[in-house]
């Protein structure tokens, strides 16, 4: 018999997932072209030709025991290297090799970085909403999830709130930005704040607070809009990156930790996430596909299709009475639904084939989101579905 905290996660699986199921059943009975998927954050913008023509390249080139063998539990040390001059231009920073792990995706790196820091009972701090994976990810290693309350209309975090509930059992704060659901991009005073409460915290209570960036849409970015440097504003800082989003490469598993060279303790952090790498069965991220991002640390998906479908549904969203955040980055919308309930909002929108995921999968009741990293086509099509799921509330 599987284990009671097991059959627990079973029974709250994730709804994303269920409804990503749901789509293609329906896709089965309806005909793709007649279902509006918008559940799963799954790129439809295909992966850069860079991407495969240096898979096709590596794979002549260079020796297989290599490409294809294991190496250092961190990753291997010309990636990683690549990695450190590429932020270091971009981003005008001071990294090296050795401040990086190689992670099997934003979700390895994450339970990586957990992994190391977390004491049973450690509290670990996240602002609704949020990917409703962290509370698993969190309660794996025995940390408690504090949630910090939603901030709408704007959703930039609210950091009155935020300081009130850090505590001295306060081990991690997990931010994400551009963010999953709402498309929010923090700026510079926002993470300037939020550093300068840290480190006030952190002297109050005489401890190491961890701040963990997880950016897996830190390349997708709207309007020409800044995103800073986390790394520019507090001291006890983790990225956790991603190339699901950015290179549109999901089933790769492919992405990285970068450390801040001044973070505390650093060797035993290093040391922590090269063994937690390795004793949660990851042992490595992928080698071919670290091989594939050492000869493309610039290149991004081109999001000029993400672009078109957020500026159509917005304007058709406003235009049908929703209130709704105009995002700046990922590719998520996240509307107020039309009545209070958004789990019944979302079941009336699959009458007309719209699948979209309810705000309180991500801690925000009243809510819901759309995923529009989907085709143009299905964008279009969508919007009389969408007009219909309104008038059904006049
Ligand atoms: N973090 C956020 C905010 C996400 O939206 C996702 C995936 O959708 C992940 C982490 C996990 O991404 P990965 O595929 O890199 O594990």
């Amino acid at each position: 018999m599987i284990s009671e905290k097991m059959k627990e996660l079973v029974a709250g699986s994730s709804i994303i997932r269920a409804m990503f199921e749901e789509g293609k059943l329906m896709s089965t009975k309806y005909g793709s072209e007649n279902v509006y998927d918008f559940s799963l954050g799954n790129p439809n913008v295909l992966p850069p030709a860079h991407i495969i023509t240096a898979i096709n390249e590596i794979l002549v080139e260079e020796e297989p025991n290599l490409v294809h063998g294991y190496m250092n539990n961190s990753g291997f040390e010309s990636t990683r290297d690549a990695l450190a001059k590429s932020l270091n231009k971009k981003y005008n920073q001071q990294l090296s090799c050795n401040d990086f792990v190689m992670t099997v995706g934003a979700a390895g790196g994450l339970n990586v970085i957990l992994k190391t820091l977390l004491n049973p009972d450690d509290e670990v701090i996240v602002f609704a909403p949020f990917f409703g994976e962290y509370k698993h990810y969190v309660s794996n290693f025995d940390g408690k999830l504090v949630v910090i309350p939603p901030n709408p209309p704007t959703f930039m975090p609210n950091l009155d709130a935020f300081e009130k509930l850090i505590t001295h059992r306060t081990k991690a704060v997990i931010i994400n930005t551009p963010n999953n659901p709402t498309g929010v991009v923090y700026d510079i005073e926002t993470l300037q704040k939020l550093g300068e409460i840290l480190t006030k915290k952190e002297t109050e209570f005489n401890n190491s607070i961890y701040l963990i960036s997880d950016e897996p849409y830190r390349e997708i970015a709207y309007d020409n809009i800044n995103i800073p440097c986390v790394l520019d504003f507090y001291q006890n800082t983790f990225i956790a990156y991603s190339y699901s989003k950015s290179l549109s490469l999901p089933g790769e598993r492919i992405g990285y930790i970068c450390v801040n060279p001044d973070i505390n303790y650093k060797q035993d952090i290093l040391q922590g996430l090269n063994v937690a790498n390795r004793i949660l069965g990851f042992v490595n991220a992928p080698s071919l596909f670290q091989k594939v991002i050492e000869r493309c640390t610039d290149i991004t998906s081109d999001i000029t299709l993400y672009n078109q479908n957020r500026d159509i549904l917005y304007k058709h969203l406003i235009s049908l009475g929703f209130e709704c955040s105009y995002p700046e980055g990922a590719f998520y919308l996240f509307p107020k639904a039309l009545i209070a309930d958004d789990k019944q909002f979302c079941q009336d929108a699959k009458q007309f084939n719209l699948l979209l995921v309810a705000g309180s999968a991500f801690g925000c009741s009243g809510y819901f989101r759309i995923s529009y990293c989907v085709s143009n086509e299905t964008v279009v099509n969508s919007l009389d579905a969408f007009t219909k799921l309104a008038n059904l509330y006049k």
